[in-house]
């Protein structure tokens, strides 16, 4: 519910209306939109005033329909957000592009990928070090020597870096190393993992879980927003649909959807949609062309022999044909890149 005061309304009226939500107990949520100042009734208590506050001065109008996620909705803050990473904007005029290993496997690696990546236009580094397997046999990561190796690399390229934290306890671990968190599409339902990156400062790249729709992932969002950080990047990856031609189903509306619903910055990460690097270039450039503000990738110097993902990583060369179509659309769609 949002209350839509009057634009003539005063300070008292409106001081009036905010103490008596906080004094019955309810939370609300603060914004002006144009000349409006719109009050937004976030929980049960809140919304249950609702017939008295519509009677109060200086109230134009009690909206009925709001989203449930008022911190990240378009209707709340109409203007888009951007989300600074060391001296990157996501959300700008600039596509950016993450790029690296989906493992941080050695220090020649880790190296080797990132200055090839760093030299053909990769504004981020990615990489990760503690990695959520399917199979308990399966590689899981370096852990703080894969972290090491992400800061050192990040710093001699100039790019920074995004990594995946899996777990409440190594948070504050992975934010002394790497400058975005990277919730991962199995763990965008983990609540308590949600609230405490929201409790710290750096920015958050929250994944869309496999199965869950637009409006669980901004509810995903708002548990970060709403704890306190409002530096949060959104990643289509694609999720499982009864397709099995490729890994995931890149869901290409959901870029416009996400985009329409929210003022936070929308990136695409075509690997784990496709799961094949013959595929990844075509998603890509559709994730660009849909509004992306972003794309994540995975990249590797011997894709045949990477502890994981292999058979979607790009080779250092597939990369950089890659990034000379992405300029291509990137420029078509007004963009920089
Ligand atoms: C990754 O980025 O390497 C990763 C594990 O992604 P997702 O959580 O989308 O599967
Ligand atoms: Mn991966």
């Amino acid at each position: 519910m949002i209350v839509v005061l009057d634009p003539a309304c005063s300070l008292r009226e409106k001081a009036a209306v905010v103490r008596f939500v906080e004094q019955q107990g309810g939370r609300l949520l603060v914004t002006v939109v144009g000349d409006e100042t719109h009050i937004g009734l976030i929980d049960a208590e809140a919304k249950a005033l609702a017939p008295e506050i519509e009677t109060m001065p200086g109230v134009a109008e009690v909206k009925g329909v709001a989203p449930p996620y008022p911190h990240v909705s378009r209707e709340h803050q109409p203007g888009s957000s951007e989300v600074r990473v060391g001296d990157v904007v996501i959300g700008g005029q600039e596509v950016i592009v993450m790029a690296g290993p989906c493992s941080v496997e050695s220090a020649g690696q880790l190296e080797t990928i990132g200055r090839s990546v760093a030299k053909e236009g990769a504004r981020m580094l990615r990489g990760g070090a503690f990695k959520p397997r399917t199979s308990p046999y399966s590689f899981q990561g370096l852990g703080e020597e894969g972290l090491a190796l992400l800061l050192q690399v990040g710093t001699e390229t100039g790019m920074p870096v995004v990594t995946e934290v899996v777990a409440p306890e190594d948070i504050e671990l992975v934010a002394s190393y790497a400058d975005m968190l990277q919730i991962g599409a199995r763990n965008m339902q983990n609540f308590r993992l949600l609230s405490e990156v929201g409790s710290q400062e750096r920015p958050v790249l929250l994944k869309r879980g496999i199965s869950s729709t637009v409006e669980e992932l901004l509810l995903a969002a708002e548990y970060i927003v709403s704890a306190g950080n409002p530096r949060v990047v959104l990643c289509e990856r694609g999720i499982r649909t009864f397709e099995t031609a490729t890994r995931n189903t890149l869901d290409i509306s959901a870029v416009p959807v996400l985009k329409a619903k929210t003022h936070l910055p929308v990136i695409v990460d075509p690997s784990h949609a496709a799961g094949e690097r013959s595929l990844v270039p075509h998603l890509a450039r559709a994730g660009i062309a849909a509004g992306a503000d972003g794309i994540l990738v995975e990249v590797h110097n011997d894709p045949a022999v990477a502890l994981s993902d292999g058979k979607q990583s790009l080779t250092l060369d597939g990369f950089a044909n890659m990034m000379k179509e992405l300029q291509a659309v990137a420029g078509a769609v007004g963009r920089g890149l």
